[in-house]
Formats: structure tokens, sequence, C-alpha cells
């Protein structure tokens, strides 16, 4: 049997593991530390935010930014349909109602259109939304201009899961950094991974202290345990922050190998009509984080993605929208069918920043004879 390709692998320097001895050797083996302070301005100087916590997931990150929007029971928030579930679920921590909002066809990411006929249509029937979360789905930043321009129309406060699009931009500024907080993920199919983790950015310093409170516990300043609100243990620990360190290090590095490997498959597979890719639009600068590929049909989808499992390679249908979900199907969706469409007919290729030419191959190989 060949050695199975997966879709995106861990990618790890060696430098990691000096700031991890480091922690070892100083003692920090605690969710705090130089490790994670560290980490938090790497990012900060990285993206260009002004504050930054790091916390044990992008989920949690999300929570936590919701909180800081004062989220609460029966609010409306509106969220983009076509994304993982972690985009979502914290809106349900919070007993929120999530308001799903399809995908147009440029980015693949939350329509412009329909945002604002959603908005409007909530107004219309009693409650207006109190945030948008939007998602730059497989490293693609979504229309940021159109799409803000709308949010500061209503004065709706914008949350960014740029989970999966760490160092890509739009027009040259970083994704996460547009909206009033912005959500990162290190977990291990990432671009840049700490094993698990995520952080939570924002230009409101206020925002970002408040969480790394509310990430340990919520301790009141006293000698005893004191709490007058509800805390969480989501911040990150001073080991994985290590990782953190090392990883940022090469995050350059890793956009541009997966940006690479989509030119890669570009190269090679676009001759067929049965398979198309997303273009950046002008301005807009992916990460590639998946290379994506839509046919023509679920059933050519369905014929690459067994072949490619046949040659032990893995590949991956595109996210389910949440608005099909079963958890989800309750609650109100404004769509027109695109994201259901790229469901049917998508696929995540393997896009790991340490595949090697061999591997690409074996993967362009696979498609082509399934095709
Ligand atoms: C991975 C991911 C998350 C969640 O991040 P975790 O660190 O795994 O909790 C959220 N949103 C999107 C779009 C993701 O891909």
């Amino acid at each position: 049997m060949n050695k199975k390709i997966w879709l995106s692998s861990p990618h790890l320097t060696g430098e990691e593991q000096k700031y991890v001895t480091e922690a070892f050797e100083t003692n920090w083996v605690a969710p705090l530390g130089p490790n994670v302070n560290g980490l938090e301005q790497d990012i900060c100087n990285y993206t260009g935010a002004k504050a930054c916590s790091a916390l044990s997931s992008g989920t949690g990150a999300i929570h936590l930014a919701l909180i800081m929007l004062g989220i609460e029971e029966d609010d409306e928030v509106l969220c983009s349909s076509f994304t993982f579930s972690a985009t979502a679920n914290p809106i349900r921590y919070q007993k929120a109602i999530p308001i799903f909002i399809d995908s147009e066809k440029d980015t693949w990411n939350m329509s412009p259109e329909l945002l604002e006929t959603a908005i409007q249509d909530r107004i219309e029937k009693g409650k207006k939304p109190k945030a948008i979360i939007l998602v730059h789905l497989y490293g693609m930043p979504s229309k940021m201009e159109e799409l803000m321009a709308i949010a500061n129309k209503y004065k709706i406060p914008v949350i960014e899961d740029a989970a999966e699009a760490i160092g890509a931009t739009y027009q040259e500024k970083a994704m996460g950094t547009f909206g009033e907080l912005g959500v990162f993920s290190f977990n291990g199919n990432k671009i840049i991974t700490t094993s698990g983790g995520g952080a939570l950015v924002s230009d409101n310093k206020k925002y970002i202290q408040k969480s790394i409170f509310l990430s340990t516990q919520a301790r009141d300043d006293a000698p005893h345990y004191q709490h007058s609100q509800i805390g969480y243990n989501y911040r990150m620990s001073n080991i994985v922050a290590g990782i953190g360190r090392g990883q940022m290090e090469v995050l350059d590095d890793r956009v541009e190998a997966r940006r690479k490997v989509f030119d890669f498959y570009k190269n090679e597979l676009s001759q067929f009509k049965s398979i198309t890719f997303v273009e950046e639009p002008q301005g807009f600068y992916a990460n590639r984080w998946l290379t994506t590929i839509l046919t023509d049909s679920f059933e050519t989808r369905e014929k690459i993605r067994l072949a490619l499992e046949k040659e032990n390679i893995e590949s991956r249908p595109l996210w389910k929208p949440m608005h099909l979900q079963p958890v989800f199907k309750e609650f109100p969706a404004y769509t027109d069918g695109t994201s259901q469409d790229l469901f049917k007919k998508g696929l995540c290729l393997p896009s790991g920043s340490n595949l090697t030419l061999d591997d690409l191959e074996r993967v362009v190989k696979g498609v082509k004879k399934a095709i």
C-alpha cells in the first residue's frame, strides 16, 4: 500500500522545541508565562491587531467574542451558513439564535446581498440582530468592503472567524482585523498549529483584557478566590504557546507552500471542463489553507473522492452548510442554494505545506484516472 496522504497534517520545524524546552527549564508549565505573552505579541506584530489573547481553542475565542458583544439568550446573531459547526455552536452556548446567511459565488463566503436582506427582514419582524459572525472559509477573504459597509450602515458589530485564514489579507490588511473582534485557530489541521489552541484579537484592548479575565475563571482581585461573574477555563498553556511561537516564525513560508500546492493542482487540472477552481478577486490574498475544487456534479465529486480513497489519499467534501445540519435546521436561514450546491459538488484536496512533489503527482494522477 502507498503511504497515506493526509488532507492537512501538522508541519513542525523543530524551532518549536526551543520554546517548549525553555518553558520546561524555567518551570513555566502553566496557563500563563513568557511564551503566552510572546505568542500574543507575535500575533499582534504579524496581523497589526492592537491586542490579542491566546486561548485553548478557536471555538473558545468565538464564545468569548460573543460574550464581549453582550450576546445573551434569544438575541439574534447573523452567521455564515457555509462553515464548520464551531462557528455557530458558541451562539447556542449563549442560548442566542443563529440566523444563517448563504454564500456568494466568487469567494464562497457570506453574501452581502443576502446579509442585507436578512437584516432588513429581521428588523421588520421586530428584532434587530446583535452581531454578525462571518467566516473566511478555506483561507479565502470575504468581500469585506461590501460586508463592512452593511454592518456599519446598520451598526451591527462584526466577529471575523479567521480560524482558517491566518496569513490571508484583503487589500493588504490581515483577516481578523476588520471586525470588532477576530478569531484564529491553531488546531492540528490548520495552516499553523499548536496541537490545539486559538486566539482572539481586537483593537479594543478592553475586550482583550476582559477575555483574559473570563478565560482564567473570572477571579476578582482578592487574596482568596472570589468571583462576581461566571468564568471559563479557556486560557492557552505556556507549553502550547511555545509551539505557537515556533510556528509563527514560519507562517509566511507555510502560506507560500500552500499557495504553491494550489498552483500545482490548478496547472494540472484546470484543463478539465468538469473541474473549476476559486480564483482570488483583485486585492484578495488567500492563504489557500485547503485547495478546493468544484466539479460538475455530485457523481463526479464522488468518483474522484472514492478513487483517491482507493489510492490511500484523503480528500473531503466541502463543509455541509449549517442550515442543512440537523442540529440547526429549526433556525432561520436566508439562502439561494449556493452553499448547498457547493456542498454537493465540491471537494477538498490534500493541501499540507509538507506534501512532496511525489505526493502531489499521486493526487493528480488519482484525480485524472477518476475523470
Ligand atoms: C477550526 C475552526 C474553528 C474552531 O477552531 P478550534 O481551534 O478547532 O476550536 C472555527 N471555525 C472554523 C471556520 C474552523 O475551521
